[in-house]
């Protein structure tokens, strides 16, 4: 990098261990890695073209904009960078893929139903609500008291719906207890729902940079990704259409013929090549073997600490597989949301469930889905790390914790 002139803006490196505090809310949002911040930057000075143009502006940032695909592409493990069409985020890839459900459903005779679970995330949940509305049959399978999927029960389910089944839409891993589905449910899903004609769409948002991804090899048809939950930019993100499946997507967004007819729009190039950039960063780490094992066992640590310390605490998402880096607390007695807001007021971020029903008094639906009660949903925290989470940190997180619990047992009950 060349050196920096006089009055050229500063960009600081994340400091995890801020003023602000430490952060372990990583399912929410990640901080954005400094390498991606310097590649965001320089391309919105540089890379200014319209990809569209014919002149080499254009050509220049046409050239950013496929290189950035074959970065996507290759974290995903797709075979071909055509595969990735780029989005404004999670959100907007799922909608896509419903969307492409929903024109399939109409050539369907006898309707075409969705398949989902009940712990999806709400962008997956609301639309299919708003379908339900509309008289669009919407079926959503149950999981169990440790937030499993009943995969036998959608397997039986997707054979008695046969040619009437029109989309699976499942999540690899769950943002509050970070529960998976293994690679050979997802295989046995995606073959099951082919041999019925339907389509299988994968929410793979909170999965990249904490698991090596082999989209290829799983079979799923469609799959959603979003750039800011692995160190990189807000408001970008990317669907993955199966070349095989190419044929059957249909745009959400129609105008321009931007990304191969796919995605009407002026593409977010500098976000887009941050989006690379932390994709790339992401695919160092998974591959680093123990560099996954220092967050699990970071994890790993402060759940063992918090149980040992906080008589009565029950860890959500347990046993199983889930991610490395998640922890859902039920803590004992006190109040959850007054012990939210302690552990805020002392530095420490965490989210009581997913970060947009924190605003919501209402209790997480995946909780309440796995049979906690409203009380223990209310009492229950998700803790989730990062790469750049330290041991310090997790030192620092575990006595705050320790603290704040003390406080309000010597507070005792509010109400
Ligand atoms: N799906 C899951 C599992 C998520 O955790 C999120 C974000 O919290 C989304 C979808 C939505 O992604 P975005 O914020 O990029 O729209």
């Amino acid at each position: 990098m060349r050196a920096r002139g006089a009055g050229e803006p500063r960009i600081d490196p994340v400091d995890p261990l801020d003023e602000r505090g430490i952060y372990l809310d990583n399912n929410a949002t990640t901080p954005v890695d400094p390498r991606v911040v310097e590649a965001v930057a320089e391309a919105l000075a540089r890379d200014f073209g319209n990809p569209s143009s014919l002149h080499r502006f254009g050509e220049q940032a046409r050239e950013r904009l496929e290189a950035s695909r074959v970065s996507v592409a290759r974290l995903l493990g797709a075979r071909s960078s055509s595969e990735i069409v780029f989005t404004s985020g999670g959100t907007e890839s799922i909608h896509t893929a419903l969307h492409t459900a929903l024109a399939e459903r109409d050539s369907k005779r006898d309707g075409g139903t969705v398949l989902t679970s009940a712990t999806e995330h709400a962008a997956v949940l609301r639309p299919l609500e708003n379908w339900r509305a509309r008289g669009f049959p919407v079926e959503t399978v149950g999981v169990d008291s440790s937030g499993r999927l009943d995969v036998a029960r959608l397997l039986g389910r997707i054979g008695e719906l046969g040619s009437r089944l029109a989309l699976v839409t499942l999540h690899w891993a769950n943002n509050e207890t970070g529960v998976l589905l293994s690679d050979d449910e997802i295989e046995r899903i995606a073959s099951a729902s082919h041999a019925h004609g339907a389509l299988f769409h994968l929410d793979a948002v909170q999965v990249p940079g904490k698991l090596p991804l082999r989209i290829d090899r799983l079979g799923v048809d469609l799959a959603s990704l979003s750039a800011h939950k692995f160190h990189g930019p807000k408001g970008v993100g990317a669907l993955y259409v199966r070349d095989s499946v190419a044929g059957r997507f249909r745009a959400l967004f129609t105008g321009g013929a931007q990304e191969g007819d796919r995605r009407a729009g002026t593409p977010n190039v500098p976000g887009i090549v941050g989006f690379a950039r932390a994709a790339e960063l992401a695919r160092e780490h998974v591959e680093d073997r123990h560099a996954r094992e220092r967050v699990r066992t970071l994890r790993d640590r402060l759940e063992r600490e918090i149980l040992r310390r906080v008589p009565g605490t029950e860890v959500q998402g347990s046993p199983g597989p889930r991610l490395d880096n998640t922890a859902s607390l039920t803590f004992p007695e006190v109040d959850g949301e007054l012990l939210l807001m302690t552990l805020a007021s002392d530095g420490l971020a965490v989210s009581s469930g997913a970060a947009c029903s924190s605003e919501k008094r209402a209790p997480s639906h995946v909780l309440l889905a796995m049979g906690l009660s409203h009380a223990e949903a209310e009492r229950t925290l998700r803790f989730s790390l990062s790469r750049l989470t330290t041991s310090e940190e997790i030192e620092i997180a575990v006595e705050g914790v320790e603290r704040a619990v003390e406080e309000l047992r010597t507070l005792g009950p509010m109400r």
